[in-house]
């Protein structure tokens, strides 16, 4: 019988017997379910599986086996099947006992499983299908085979294909690329009455647009383009964590709301494969995923959107904020919230710059990651979005090799995910080291590396390098008016020059120097630099806008937005 398998094993009679039951009730028309009570059957089984190139989409093991532990054999699983979830079985009360306590802590901490899962009791157990149904979206989503994906069709993996697939990732829309030449390409391009040019974009409406411009295809992937209205209470600009944070906050708070973004939602979060210290997702969770939720939240609270809208010129015009669009005239708001977070630094090495897109990427590499399977890849930067990067390329790639300038990983990595780069087998991590040089013909096949401390070079091969280097604020579209430190970060509240005030009140803690614009996130001087500390910052500020309506006797818009004539 054909399908992706779902393979458990618990040597307990009874959970093996409920495991049967209730996964086969419920998932045995979509899928191959294998339930044994003995571990060397199982891998034995998922081996075979293996060889076969057949799909395994979930294991799931007891934790105490005979001859073995279920941490243990979900390990193996990943080498066998790397994009199999897998789920560690434990009974009700069992993180009580200390020895599957620390299994589960040293195991979540390793990579060697995704999560805990409570074994089935009574039936239906509405709770095990929950934790069940999330793994089979998340290796769904993992495959790019979820529904409603966006097919991109292109002749290569570069160029406009390419700026596409980051696009289309910049706006949390899952997608999937395929080249123009191979099975699946072949069989879309029949579909699409031939003779269409590339890049090729399938909607998961059936409808068609050959090689659009990033504003058409944000649109036609649902996402809204122009401000609807003028006139707002408060215009955020950024759609980051801050931004979509102070969007919920402040649409919920009843002030009028507008979102401006140059690209789509998520900001950098988009880019990260699995966050894992944002509260309230013990298992991690996507930056693309916690994006389209936090974006879905803001949207029903009727924050308002408009993508692909470069916020170019920020002034005050009689009483009021002006905001100037790159595709639109411009809007007005009492308030500004500046959310636009940091971009990459370069690295500076022109044959790689030229090689972006082509084997070099900045930044994480969510997209990427399918295409590098089976090479030897490396990842530059030595802060946590560097480990992260390197353990989700691990999934795919035969070698990947983290090059840090450090002389320790504990200089700029949480230790949690240090350790687990230095225990997953097929991640090397080069330390005291940088990048000078590279190239290939189309594609990046070589790397130059050279040692700090002894200037001593090596050329290696390579498939793919992606930079995870730090970050610039994007601030320098913003007048004079608004202070920043030497590197541009946005100064507010009481970090603010004396001289650089003009008003009586003082500055509440996230306005800045131009009353009524406030910051929040990265681009934010003394910020943090994760989600957390950004979500905290955006919705803090829609705290301090109460404060600022009263002090400033300002007038809400309320439903006197207009719309554009
Ligand atoms: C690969 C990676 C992994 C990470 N992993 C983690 C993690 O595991 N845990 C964690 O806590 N943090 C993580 N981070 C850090 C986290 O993503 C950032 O701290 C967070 O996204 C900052 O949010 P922000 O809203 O301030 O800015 P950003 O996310 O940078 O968003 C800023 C937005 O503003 C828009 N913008 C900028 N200028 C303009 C303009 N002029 N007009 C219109 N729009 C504009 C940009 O397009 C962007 O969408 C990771 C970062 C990366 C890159």
């Amino acid at each position: 019988m054909p399908g992706p398998v779902l393979l458990a094993v618990d040597d307990d009679r009874e959970c093996l017997s409920a495991l049967t039951r209730e996964l086969g009730d419920r998932y045995s028309r979509d899928y191959r379910i294998v339930c044994t009570g003995s571990p060397e059957e199982a891998l034995a089984k998922l081996e075979k599986l293996a060889e076969d190139g057949e799909e395994v989409a979930l294991v799931l093991a007891a934790q105490w086996l005979p001859g073995t532990t279920g941490s243990d054999l979900l390990g193996q699983v990943r080498r066998l099947h790397p994009h199999a979830k897998r789920g560690l079985l434990i009974t009700w009360g069992g993180w009580g006992d200390p020895a599957t306590g620390e299994a589960i802590f040293d195991s979540m901490a390793h990579g060697r499983i995704d999560y805990y899962v409570l074994r089935p009791a009574g039936s239906p157990d509405e709770i095990f299908h929950q934790t069940i149904s999330s793994f089979l979206l998340e290796w769904a989503r993992d495959r790019r085979i979820a529904p409603h994906t966006i097919r991109v069709v292109g002749e290569v993996w570069s160029g406009r294909a390419y700026e596409l697939r980051e696009m289309l990732g910049r706006c949390a829309i899952p997608h999937s690329f395929c080249l123009a030449d191979s099975d699946e390409g072949r069989g879309l391009l029949a579909g699409a009455d031939g003779g269409s040019q590339l890049p090729l974009v399938i909607l998961p409406n059936g409808n068609m647009l050959t090689d659009p411009t990033n504003a058409e295809l944000a649109q036609a992937a649902g996402a809204s383009v122009d401000p609807e209205h003028t006139d707002f209470d408060l215009v955020i600009v950024g759609c980051g964590p801050a931004g979509l944070s102070a969007a919920v906050y402040g649409a919920s708070e009843g002030f009028t709301t507008l979102v401006i973004d140059e690209g789509g939602i998520g900001g950098q979060a988009t880019s990260s494969s699995l966050i894992r210290n944002y509260l309230g997702f013990p298992a991690g969770i996507s930056g693309g995923r916690l994006a389209e939720q936090a974006y879905e939240q803001a949207w029903v609270l009727g924050a308002k959107f408009a993508f692909m809208q470069q916020a170019l010129e920020l002034r005050r015009e009689d009483g009021q904020i002006c905001v100037s669009l790159s595709g639109h005239s411009g809007v007005h708001a009492r308030a500004v919230i500046l959310a636009t977070g940091a971009t990459y630094r370069r690295l500076g090495v022109p044959e790689l710059e030229a090689m972006n897109g082509a084997g070099v990427f900045y930044g994480g590499p969510a997209a990427e990651a399918p295409g590098v399977g089976g090479h030897d890849v490396y990842v530059l930067g030595g802060a946590n979005s560097a480990g992260q990067a390197a353990l989700h390329l691990a999934r795919y790639a035969r070698r990947v090799t983290l090059v840090v300038r450090a002389e320790s990983l504990a200089v700029g990595m949480s230790h949690y995910l240090a350790r687990e780069v230095q225990a997953t087998p097929n991640v090397d991590v080069r330390l005291g080291t940088e990048v000078t040089g590279g190239g290939g013909e189309g594609w990046l096949d070589h790397l130059v590396l050279r040692e700090l401390a002894s200037g001593q070079e090596e050329t290696v091969d390579a498939a793919a390098l992606f930079l995870m280097i730090g970050a610039r604020p994007h601030t320098d579209w913003l007048p004079a008016e608004v202070s920043r430190d030497p590197r541009g970060f946005i100064l507010t509240g009481g970090d603010l020059p004396t001289p650089a005030w003009p008003l009586e009140r003082s500055p509440f803690e996230l306005e800045t120097s131009m009353p009524g614009v406030f910051a929040a996130g990265d681009a934010r001087h003394g910020s943090v630099k994760r989600v957390a500390s950004a979500v905290g910052e955006g919705s803090m500020a829609i705290q301090f806008m109460h404060g600022l309506f009263a002090a400033d006797g300002l007038e809400r818009t309320g439903s006197r937005a207009q719309p554009v004539s």
